[in-house]
């Protein structure tokens, strides 16, 4: 039998952002369109249509909806689309339920504070928890006629790789992966066997990652310096699996001045407390959090700023958060530090950091006059683990996504033994197998 199958790519191509994509096929129990994942672009200026996946025809009428992990850009606009009449069941994990409500709060909040406005509300986030149908790892099961099992991404706890199987055609979708060994993660071990189309991440597919453990040594050797010449340290970092991590590098030192956690990472760490077998060594991450001080609003912050310490805060990017409020306190002092720990988009405050060294704080840009430096402790793999995963899969049809163009184009360039796409915003692509 001859199985039609149309993917269309309602965001994450040739761009990281947005990741959403609409497969329909027709299974067994008749024709199906589903969602992988259903994420927001946060983008400087937050322009509406810039934000959303805004071209789904008939939401109401989508089937079901798979997650791959929590983090926004794979999730944030599941309100925005119930609000458009999604009512299907979502799948994913108790976990990446639990994170993905509390990123959607704060999503809606932030969009309140910039915008004054939102197209969604409170009671849309309320709905999309109330379709989320917890699945377990490695739980075999069907939903309108497509067979899916969940498999360990190693990116963030609770993330996934996700099988769909329709008619016995085996589709993968990576989500965001990560084969590197931290702190927090094994990182991922899976094996796929026939695969007849592999829906792959590309973030780092023309670039490697700088050794983990020198990374780190680096790291910590280049907080002490700062710590001995008398200044303090701003570590701006994702609440989702970054925050921790970091924490649990600096658990590794003693630096004899308190460490300060603010931001949603406090209730992030608490929740990966909880659900400790997502985790590699649960009572590592225990210990990292005793060995930080919660920071609970700006009567607290204002004490902190006074003293010499290491601060770990959202947002990554350095584009809201309590990150701001420290970054005004800080940035004029050559002796203090910011260290960026992430991957900086194009157009964040972060980035702007880097190659301008000015620092949009509130309405005002400044020149930043203290010490930056990048470190590289990313959560996706590298393009050299990239390029085994596929190797080690040879799907029949590879979709590169999920990667700045000239990471998805070095990959296509370097794939010679499958059918290789790569869709731009909205392209549809056909594949008949
Ligand atoms: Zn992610």
């Amino acid at each position: 039998m001859e199985n039609r199958f149309l993917f269309k790519f309602h965001g994450a191509a040739k761009e990281v952002g947005r990741s959403c994509i609409e497969i329909c096929a027709t299974g067994p129990e008749g024709p199906a369109r589903i969602l992988l994942d259903a994420g927001l672009k946060i983008t400087e200026d937050r322009e509406f249509f810039d934000d959303y996946p805004t071209e789904i025809d008939r939401p109401d009428e989508i089937d079901a909806v798979f997650l791959s992990h929590a983090h926004l850009d794979h999730t944030g606009a599941l309100p925005f689309l119930n609000h458009m009449g999604l009512e299907c069941p979502i799948l994913c994990n108790s976990l990446t339920k639990e994170v993905a409500k509390l990123l959607l709060m704060d999503s809606l909040k932030i969009e309140l504070l910039e915008k004054h406005s939102s197209v969604y509300n409170k009671n849309n986030i309320t709905r999309v928890m109330d379709l989320i149908r917890p699945i377990s790892m490695y739980q075999k099961d069907h939903i309108k006629g497509i067979w899916y099992k969940f498999y360990d991404a190693g990116h963030i706890p609770g993330s996934t790789c996700i099988v769909l199987e329709i008619n016995g055609k085996r589709i993968l979708y990576t989500g965001d992966v990560n084969h590197i060994e931290t702190n927090l993660l094994h990182g991922s071990n899976e094996k796929f066997n026939n695969i007849d189309i592999m829906i792959c991440e590309s973030t780092y597919g023309d670039r490697e990652h700088p050794n983990r453990e020198s990374e780190e040594k680096r790291f910590l050797d280049t907080i002490q310096r700062t710590i001995e010449d008398g200044g303090s340290v701003l570590v701006p970092a994702f609440a989702v699996g970054r925050a921790q991590e970091v924490l649990m590098m600096l658990s590794k030192r003693h630096f004899g001045v308190p460490i300060y956690l603010d931001g949603m990472a406090k209730k992030v760490t608490k929740l990966y407390m909880q659900n400790g077998a997502s985790l590699k060594d649960a009572s590592a991450l225990e210990k990292a959090w005793s060995g930080a001080i919660p920071i609970g609003g700006w009567q607290d912050r204002k004490e902190v700023v006074k003293q010499q310490a290491i601060i770990v805060t959202t947002s990554g990017m350095m584009d809201g958060g309590p990150v701001i409020e420290y970054a005004r306190h800080h940035y004029f002092e050559t002796k203090n530090l910011i260290v960026l720990t992430g991957y900086q988009a194009e157009g964040c405050n972060g980035r702007m950091l880097l190659e301008e060294g000015t620092l949009k704080l509130n309405e005002d840009v400044v020149k930043v006059r203290c010490k930056v430096e990048k470190f590289d402790f990313s959560a996706h793999s590298g393009c050299a683990q990239l390029k085994t995963m596929i190797k080690n899969i040879k799907p029949k049809v590879l979709i590169l996504q999920h990667g700045e163009e000239k990471s998805i184009k070095n990959l296509a360039s370097w794939c010679d033994f499958s059918e290789v796409h790569t869709p731009d915003i909205d392209e549809e692509i056909e594949v008949i197998m």
